[in-house]
């Protein structure tokens, strides 16, 4: 598929050389701070893309990470996401007494992050911290902050990189605006 057959004008945001120079500053910052074994939870699905450069990028820096991954949906009732956080498919992996860094794509309410969070904490893990790919500040519902941003973004709604606009435009390799017709 080229381009030109996408039904959406997309704008680059942040291009592939932009994203990549920045997971490897997070990776770098994240071990500095958690020299040990990391267990990466990586919320699915829209953090599947930056997951797995974040996870090559703390090899790559010396890191040893292990993955295991969560799916949380939030079901609004109405134009409003509701705020219940439903957790759809759990972890395979014990998180008591490990280092939990927790990967999501972006934080707007701050509910599923939250949610997330709690969660980690009521199974005992020894310490948890939050990695998101884009924070949206201006958005946030629940007072809550990411321990690592790779990109502070306006409310504007962003695909690619992993993100979608109704199931499509994962697979793009850069992160871009959807201009509004
Ligand atoms: P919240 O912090 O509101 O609980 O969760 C934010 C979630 O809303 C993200 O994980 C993502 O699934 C979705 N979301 C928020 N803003 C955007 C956006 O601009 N593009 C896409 N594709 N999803 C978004
Ligand atoms: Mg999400």
């Amino acid at each position: 598929m080229s381009p030109s057959d996408h039904q959406h004008a997309i704008n680059t945001l942040f291009s592939t050389d932009d994203i990549a120079e920045r997971v490897d500053a997070l990776a770098r910052e994240i071990i500095a701070d958690e020299p040990g074994d990391i267990l990466v939870v990586v919320i699915l699905k829209g953090s599947f893309v930056f997951a797995a450069d974040l996870i090559r990028a703390l090899e790559r820096n010396g890191a040893s990470a292990q993955v295991d991954f969560v799916t949380l949906s939030s079901y609004g009732m109405g134009t409003e996401s509701s705020g219940k956080v439903n957790l759809t498919h759990d972890l395979s992996e014990d998180v008591t007494g490990r280092a939990v860094l927790l990967v999501d794509d972006i934080l707007e309410s701050g509910r599923t992050i939250a949610f997330a969070v709690e969660t980690m904490r009521e199974r005992r893990a020894a310490s948890v911290k939050t990695c998101l790919l884009l924070d949206k500040p201006t958005q946030r519902k629940v007072d809550i902050e990411a321990d690592y941003v790779g990109f502070t973004i306006d409310p504007e709604f962003v695909v690619g990189y992993g993100l979608d606009l109704a199931k499509r435009y994962r697979g793009l390799p850069y992160i871009g605006i959807v201009q509004s017709e």
